[in-house]
């Protein structure tokens, strides 16, 4: 026990404290130690120095000109483009030794270079600097330092100018929606401005035609043509001037030539705009970084109601590209010429973007509102809910604190309530894209990101990208990891563009072993004997509290060598009844900086906690389609039916094997009868039975009446005892004494009628190996194993022997 603790004196006293300070009684406080950031959840003491931990960031970004472009072609870890690049051109372990060996080294400084940077940088520079600072490091000799440089140049060269390096910061998630839009939206706008330019050519065409079939052009051409060679010696305007204009081809009404005029002219216009804004960013003014002014195509704006400003955005510059898209449609139907002013006049007079195309709607500026969870939920829930409805294309990213309750106020305990849950209420919306991932997945994160991008819905992206300052050791990264682990930001995407049932909208992947209510993972330990014990251990949302300092007073250490049945992880006490639990404590294990493995019990206003994050995650499991009530109902039925047509099966099975058995034996009895009949009246006895191959005995001579009864007693006798042999298998059900041996061996084959005697059930559930010890431990002798079933079952010579003995009745 620390000394700043007041000892105890006994273990009762201990429990007592504990039990009263996990029911939250304030005077157990002093007497019990209280944790500090020294302390781990025991599942994440191997990565406690992140400093070692490899992880993705820096994440190398690619401009893509294919607008269908996947997650790998836009962005890549680091290691992976390192390695890959390394051995494109030094194939083989010992090609390129020197640089394959130090490519962590690197690795870990452009992580470090990048630690307080906030958005993308050119790659290259940095990583040449990166070969520089390596080359400085090593010392090498002068062969092995030329070598590397070598090397070093050729992998400096694999790498394209326009690629950029993103360190894991505040924004990532930002930067990388930011890298998703321009990704897609520079290739379709590249396309859109190549078909403005055949539209612009289509309607100069439509012009230059019209023109030529005009008075100005034709009349003076004729005029000079109709006098031949002498014509060039007339000025042809002045003639054609006093010609007759009555007759000629007919010219384009005003109304059309006004037309194709003014789209001639917002389609040039659109072509001169020079280097357009791509993605506008409506914010709340919590954002800094020279990043927002530097980067190309893109405007920050801050405004206290963001997503009321991002929807005036969009209505602005809908407005302005519904000109240019009317335009372009009006000049496809010009070139077409099927423009009709009765129909196409008032369509675009009231061209809105509601009306637009989904390809008119991918060509849209993006509009990104950017805000904490806190404040959308103090004041910002209505704006979201009208963007939520409104249909508008918008990317709404909203950064949440895991552990967090976005309603509690600073001061506030984030577990007195239930949680808010952001991605719940933007569920309801219903016609809106709702994602919920982490910046610490780039992987899953941008897969949300592009199949929001393509579709033409409101986007709603709930984003935990973990807190700076955790436990000792404990970075943003491995943070925002932890929160995906315990439930505690579990990832989700709902997109109504695939369907109307949670089935088709629902997108569960990432979630670790995601059928379970917390994911498990093994932990090696030695206890104090220094033994090496493993067990498993679950990271539920306690573990990961642990890991945030404003919540640690939730916790309380355990005094070493404790022991005591009524503490119980965690895990287990969430998955007791109220009953069971009433003298248990729930406690955790955790790993102090000194290695030293402890137990730590958890305040019941943290258990409640941990109920409610599992009742939302059962929430998302059931819309998942994961330990769904109707699913596991409509399973359960199924099974039912299916057991239910086998039972009959069987039943139909055993009916007709018992009639077949019964067939057998009438005959059989019929033709002993037969043949003392045959006795008595002195026929001949060696007369063959057509369905009986057994040889009869020979007749005996006719005596007189005594003899002949005598004769008669014997070979009813001689009938008696001679054997029936069966073929078929079958088993004598009304001797079974239900002894339960058969069953043993197969339940399939052998099951039992309602009076629990055993019959045959699915014969070929089983092996004639199993019928023939079946019938040789059957302690009735009711089992008759007949012939094998299967010709091709293995030692069928030997069973035929061992069931023999069992044929004869
Ligand atoms: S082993 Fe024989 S007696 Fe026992 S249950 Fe099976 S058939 Fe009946």
């Amino acid at each position: 026990m620390p000394a700043s603790v007041p000892e105890l004196s006994s273990n009762d006293d201990i429990l007592y404290t504990l039990r009263h300070f996990h029911l939250g009684d304030p005077a157990t406080v002093e007497k019990t130690e209280s944790i500090g950031d020294e302390y781990v959840p025991a599942l994440l003491h191997a990565y406690r120095d992140t400093s070692k931990v490899r992880y993705d960031y820096p994440l190398f970004l690619s401009p893509a000109e294919n607008t269908e472009a996947e997650v790998e072609e836009l962005v890549k870890p680091i290691s992976q483009v390192l390695r890959e690049s390394v051995e494109s051109f030094a194939v083989g372990p010992d090609a390129a030794r020197i640089l394959k060996d130090n490519l962590p080294r690197i690795e870990m400084d452009l992580r470090q270079k990048l630690k307080e940077t906030e958005g993308p940088v050119s790659a290259r520079p940095l990583l040449s600097e990166a070969g520089q600072k390596l080359q400085n490091e090593l010392g090498l000799d002068e062969e092995n330092s030329a070598r590397l440089q070598t090397d070093f140049d050729k992998l400096l060269e694999l790498i394209p100018t326009e690629t950029q390096l993103l360190g894991y910061g505040h924004y990532a998630a930002l930067h990388l929606l930011k890298h998703a839009i321009r990704c897609r939206l520079i290739p379709r706008r590249r396309r859109f401005h190549e078909k403005i330019e055949q539209c612009i050519y289509g309607l100069k065409t439509i012009l230059d035609i019209d023109w030529h079939k005009s008075d100005e052009s034709i009349e003076p051409r004729m005029a000079r043509n109709s006098v031949g060679t002498a014509g060039t010696r007339f000025e042809p305007i002045a003639l054609s001037d006093m010609m007759d204009h009555s007759q000629g081809a007919v010219a384009m009404s005003s109304e059309r030539r006004e037309r194709i005029l003014n789209a001639l002219q917002v389609l040039e216009e659109y072509l001169q705009e020079d280097a357009p804004i791509l993605i506008r960013l409506v914010h709340t003014d919590g954002l800094s970084g020279t990043w927002l002014k530097k980067s190309p195509a893109f405007e920050a704006i801050s405004d206290p109601d963001p997503c009321a400003k991002a929807t005036k955005f969009f209505d602005q510059q809908s407005a302005k590209l519904a000109k240019v898209f009317g335009a372009a449609r009006i000049a496809q139907l010009e070139m077409d010429d099927i423009y009709d002013p009765a129909i196409h006049d008032p369509w675009f007079t009231n061209f809105t973007w509601e009306a637009f195309s989904k390809e008119e709607i991918l060509l849209l500026p993006a509009v990104i509102v950017r805000e904490t969870a806190d404040k959308i939920a103090s004041t910002g829930m209505g704006s979201l809910s009208r963007l939520l409805s409104s249909g508008r294309p918008i990317h709404i990213l909203i950064r949440v604190l895991a552990h967090s309750n976005p309603y509690a106020q600073a001061d506030e305990d984030p577990f007195l309530n239930y949680r808010l849950e952001l991605g719940a209420f933007g569920i309801s919306h219903r016609q809106a894209v709702v994602s919920q991932s982490s910046a610490a997945r780039h992987g899953h994160l941008l897969t949300q990101f592009l199949s929001a991008l393509d579709t033409t819905r409101t986007s709603l992206h709930i984003i935990n990208t973990g807190v700076q300052h955790s436990a000792k050791g404990i970075n943003a990264w491995l943070l925002a990891g932890a929160a995906l682990e315990s439930r505690t930001h579990p990832f989700f995407q709902i997109n109504p563009e695939k369907g109307d049932s949670s089935a088709d909208r629902m997108e569960f992947t990432g979630n670790p072993q995601a059928e379970l209510d917390w994911s498990r993972h093994s932990f090696q330990y030695q206890n104090e004997k220094g033994e090496n014990i493993s067990t498993e251990l679950a990271f539920t949302f306690a573990d990961y509290a642990l890991l945030v300092p404003r919540i640690r007073h939730h916790f309380h250490l355990v005094p070493a060598g404790f022991e005591s049945e009524n503490l119980i992880p965690v895990d287990e006490y969430l998955s007791s009844n109220h009953q069971e639990n009433i003298k248990r404590i729930p406690f955790i294990w955790v790993v102090n900086d000194k290695a030293e493995l402890h137990k730590v019990v958890v305040s019941r206003a943290l258990i409640f906690a941990c109920h409610d994050r599992l009742n939302y995650w059962h929430t998302l499991q059931e819309l998942a389609g994961i330990n769904n009530k109707y699913v596991e109902m409509g399973v359960q039925e199924a099974r039912e039916e299916i057991q239910a047509k086998e039972g009959a099966e069987r039943d139909r099975l055993q009916a007709e094997h018992t009639t077949a058995i019964e067939t057998v034996r009438n005959e059989t009895a019929g033709e002993v009868m037969g043949r003392l009949t045959d006795i008595l009246l002195g026929m001949d006895l060696t007369t063959a039975s057509p369905t009986n191959t057994r040889t009869a005995a020979p007749p005996p001579a006719p005596q007189a009446d005594t003899e002949v009864a005598e004769v008669s007693e014997t070979v009813v006798e001689k009938e008696e005892e001679e054997e029936v042999v069966f073929d078929d298998p079958w088993i004598d059900t009304v001797l079974c004494t239900t002894c339960n041996d058969c069953l043993n061996i197969n339940t399939m084959m052998f099951v039992y009628n309602e009076n629990k005697q055993a019959i045959l059930g699915d014969l070929n559930s089983g092996t004639f190996a199993q019928m023939v010890e079946a019938a040789e431990i059957c302690p009735a002798r009711c089992i008759y194993p007949g012939k094998p079933q299967n010709p091709n079952e293995p030692g069928l010579d030997e069973l035929i022997k061992r069931a023999e003995p069992f044929n004869k009745v």
